[in-house]
């Protein structure tokens, strides 16, 4: 994409009451734009990353059997009603229809889910499966003052599955899991990110969540470097050990729940009454999971955890663009350059516009593209065009062949 047909521009005037770091670098560099406190626009190169994370995350969930749906923003009160959850969550928006009937606007899906799969479950042959959708959650969070990590309208991934019996959903439960450690690794959060202990409810003694380690992180997390374990101080202040080595050498750490995954057992399909009819003809609720992933939480925390003064430094996949070309009076040259890194299929923001040099380098530091590629009257006389990692300092001049060689 060409940097002139990009209508967003990097912003100076920053909202006052922007306190977080993710959403401010990200508002000033243009990738959303603030509505409300915990409401955030995605514009096109926000959006990009994004749909990268989407996409990471639907191969995963895929991989594992998930079959995607959409479910509704919008329900009738009665689901929440009949789980007892309308009164217990504080967090719901509820507002009126004009048929006089109240609703609630989602802020997670068990209720819609569990009645939905019953129009379909009714014999163990049914059994199992499981279903995800990435979906708009809304939730009147009292503290939305952490930008992307804590929205009142955020981006969620909620996948569900559905079993005969214990043995099954403790399978399945364990390949979610692994594919959540490849989807962290993936969109470069893998290092910072332990599998923690977590409440089990009342159908195990943990659920686990994914916690990425960051000074920006609500929650505090014991951690086994041995291991790579957490234990959430919330639920479990009195472990002092790590549970799975017996290290004592715990560390405390600031952390973002960047994921849950939960064993529900009947939690959902007792009120729903779902069930099947076992191969003797009894009739049996099923198990259910439940497994959460925010990806506009996931978004905010890369930056919390990727960055440095200048700017964002985006994980390779999912970057808007891999490659920012910068073009210092060079168009023609540059120009080519471009046609042929799209002639590969590498993603390229093409900097055509008619700036200094200290105002592209500054935007290209602060956007965050893995690769800077310089065209300019110097590069050329040096024999070529200046290749730089934007996690790295060293510079390097290659030519147009080579870069091209180097970044297939
Ligand atoms: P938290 O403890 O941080 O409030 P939660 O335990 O209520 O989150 P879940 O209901 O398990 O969260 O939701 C699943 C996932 O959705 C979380 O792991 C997190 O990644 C994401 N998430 C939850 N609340 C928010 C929010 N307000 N904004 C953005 N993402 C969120
Ligand atoms: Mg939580």
């Amino acid at each position: 994409m060409k940097q002139t047909n990009l209508f967003t521009k990097t912003i100076k005037e920053l909202p006052k009451d922007e306190q977080s770091y993710n959403a401010q670098v990200l508002i000033r560099a243009g990738f959303i734009d603030k509505v409300a406190a915990g409401v955030y626009s995605f514009l096109p190169l926000g959006l990009r990353v994004l749909n990268n994370i989407r996409r990471i995350i639907t191969e995963e969930m895929e991989a594992v059997g998930g079959q995607e749906i959409s479910l509704t923003a919008l329900a009738p009160k009665d689901l929440w009603v009949r789980t007892g959850r309308l009164e217990t969550i504080d967090i719901i928006f509820r507002l009126a229809g004009s048929d006089q009937k109240e609703y609630v606007l989602n802020p997670t899906h068990e209720e819609e889910v569990s009645p939905l799969i019953k129009k379909f479950v009714t014999s163990y042959k049914d059994l199992p499966f499981s279903v995800f959708q990435i979906q708009t959650k809304f939730r009147n969070e009292k503290r939305a003052k952490a930008g992307l990590i804590r929205g009142r309208e955020f981006l969620m991934k909620d996948l569900y599955s559905f079993h005969a019996n214990q043995e099954d959903l403790d399978k399945y439960y364990d390949n979610v899991l692994e594919a959540y450690h490849k989807f962290y690794r993936r969109v470069g959060l893998g290092e910072k990110t332990y599998l923690t202990l977590a409440d089990g409810g009342s159908f195990s003694k943990y659920s686990h969540e994914f916690q990425t380690f960051t000074e920006a992180g609500e929650d505090i997390v014991y951690c086994c470097d041995a291991c790579r374990l957490g234990i959430n101080r919330e639920i479990i202040a009195n472990q002092k050990t790590c549970p799975n080595c017996g290290n004592a050498d715990l560390i405390e750490r600031k952390a973002v729940e960047v994921g849950n995954i939960f064993k529900l057992g009947t939690k959902f399909s007792e009120p729903f009454n779902l069930s099947y009819r076992d191969a003797q003809g009894n009739e049996n609720l099923v198990l259910m999971g439940c497994y959460g992933i925010g990806l506009s939480r996931v978004l905010g925390a890369i930056v919390e955890v990727c960055h440095d003064e200048q700017g964002i430094i985006w994980p390779a996949e999912i970057a808007p663009f891999k490659v920012h070309l910068l073009s210092l009076n060079q168009d023609e040259e540059a120009e080519k350059i471009y046609q042929s890194l799209r002639a590969l299929g590498c993603e390229v923001l093409f900097d055509n516009r008619d700036k200094g040099a200290g105002e592209k380098f500054a935007e290209a530091d602060l956007i965050g593209c893995p690769w800077r590629v310089l065209v300019s009257a110097k590069t050329l006389a040096a024999g070529g065009v200046e290749l730089k990692a934007r996690s790295e300092k060293d510079v390097k001049i290659v030519t147009p062949e080579d870069l091209i060689k180097y970044l297939k």
